[in-house]
């Protein structure tokens, strides 16, 4: 789950890292008294959408000129001003795709002169079961163009989850990104900060970008972002508390209401499988065949007629999907079950486009009898390869 960049700002603010002061605001109206609330002369009015980029990001049907997502005030009126202008707008950026995000609240944050922008990123290192810290000087921009093209640029440090962040670590990030006198200090305080807060509210992601220097000499975070490990929320009720429901693709938020694995993809090859590594098999020879899938979707061992409706309802509910591809191995779960949720869900939310199934394991004579009896319009497969042909040859003819 992630959250928005003034909530991230307040967590950071609690733990004692150094941001600006800074107000949100849901409505224009808002927008003046909160500015009021802050010093000036500057004041930077800022999208929360859960996407970066959106300094560099544009608004749909934007005027010649305009500016994207992140915008400097210089009166209290000027802030109200770009708080109307952005709310209620569609930001596209690189990070939302092509139908962008509706702006639905605006931050303002007391403005700040910049001597340096630097990125600092912790994040789950998977290869080495720890903690890393990813930093580089040339923050502010596109991090991954960095990496890519001048990777010496970037350190990566892990941090033994034995010992803990030491202050030695911080003086090494320090030293990387430049720092010198005071700052050095402020650093190996702030990363030891940044890595509490991790450990403490099962962060799966930190992203500061930009931590700057000031004109004055001090660190300051100007940005933060901010994800959490979904199957940790049940013990962080405070970071739950946070979610903004507005900012999820609708059909994950469905799935997970009813406990699906589902993940959207740009596809046109819709899939219901269940088990994690069939659904990745699935995906990868949709692929081979020279197709796309459009999502992830494990229904899971235990998958009721009910849970095969829902799944069924929130695929075809994708106006991208041009084919269906039903690939069960009955394990635990019966192929007669199955055969019986497909059908039910198909009378339910009909069928538009092709369907393709293939059942295999128990009861599968049994399962594909109940679906030829049905009456409906199925193809029917019978393994991986049979069913990725059929399905592509039927969507791309
Ligand atoms: P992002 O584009 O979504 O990553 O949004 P950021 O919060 O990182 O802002 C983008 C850029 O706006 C930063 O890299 C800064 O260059 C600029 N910016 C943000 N806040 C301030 C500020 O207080 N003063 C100045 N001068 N620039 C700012
Ligand atoms: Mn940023």
């Amino acid at each position: 789950m992630n959250i928005h960049e003034y909530q991230a700002k307040a967590l950071l603010r609690a733990a004692g890292a150094p941001v600006a002061e800074g107000r949100a605001v849901l409505r224009a109206e808002e927008a003046k008294a909160a500015a009021g609330q802050l010093d000036g002369p500057i004041w930077v009015v800022k999208a929360q959408i859960h996407a970066g980029g959106r300094g560099k990001g544009r608004f749909i049907e934007a005027d010649a000129g305009e500016k994207g997502g992140v915008r400097i005030a210089r009166s209290v009126e000027e802030a109200e001003m770009e708080a109307r202008r952005m709310l209620g707008r569609t930001l596209v950026t690189k990070q939302t795709g092509e139908a962008g995000k509706t702006v639905n609240r605006i931050y303002i944050e007391e403005g700040s002169e910049i001597a340096r922008e630097l990125y600092v990123a912790l994040l789950l290192d998977r290869a080495s079961a720890r903690i890393a810290f990813v930093v580089s000087q040339d923050g502010g921009m596109d991090i991954e163009e960095v990496a890519h093209a001048t990777p010496e640029r970037v350190l990566t440090l892990t941090v033994d989850p034995v010992t803990g962040y030491q202050p030695f670590h911080g003086r090494r990030i320090a030293y990387a990104l430049g720092l010198t006198g005071a700052q050095v200090k402020q650093c190996v305080a702030l990363m030891g900060t940044l890595y509490r807060l991790f450990v403490e509210r099962d962060m799966e992601m930190l992203e500061i970008n930009p931590l700057v220097v000031t004109a004055a000499g001090n660190l300051l975070c100007l940005d933060a972002k901010m994800g959490f490990d979904n199957n940790a929320l049940w013990r962080q009720p405070e970071i739950a508390a946070l979610r903004d429901e507005s900012e999820e693709d609708p059909k994950e938020l469905a799935a997970s209401k009813f406990d699906l694995n589902y993940i959207a993809l740009d596809g046109e090859i819709g899939c219901m499988v269940n088990g994690a590594g069939l659904a990745m098999a699935t995906m990868d020879i949709i692929k081979l065949y020279g197709a796309e899938p459009a999502n992830f979707l494990d229904v899971g061992g235990g998958a009721t007629k009910e849970k095969v409706t829902e799944a069924f309802k929130i695929i075809t509910s994708d106006p991208n999907v041009k084919g269906i591809l039903v690939n069960i191995f009955g394990g635990i779960m019966r192929c007669d079950i199955i055969a019986e949720g497909i059908i039910a869900a198909v009378r339910e939310v009909g069928l538009k486009v092709p369907l393709v199934v293939r059942l295999e394991g128990t009861n599968v004579d049994l399962g594909k009898r109940i679906i030829a009896d049905s009456g409906l319009n199925v193809i029917a497969a019978d393994d991986l390869d049979d069913a990725a042909a059929k399905i592509v040859k039927a969507v791309r003819g």
